[in-house]
């Protein structure tokens, strides 16, 4: 069913874009040295990241 598909999808997309616990705006996947982690779009007023969960 496309309503289902369309479902999916936006879950997906919240999972990969959650809301900054700090602000509230949406977070964006950045990268660092060390890997993929999630920052704040609203940096530089807002420095909150978290890491992204690396699938084992
Ligand atoms: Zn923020």
């Amino acid at each position: 069913m496309i309503t289902s598909k369309i479902t999916i999808m936006t879950n997906l997309n919240r999972m990969a874009t959650p809301a900054c616990p700090e602000c509230g705006k949406p977070m964006r996947r950045r990268h660092s040295g060390k890997g993929d982690l999630r920052g704040c779009s609203a940096y530089p007023d807002c420095r909150d990241t978290r890491d992204i969960p690396q699938p084992a």
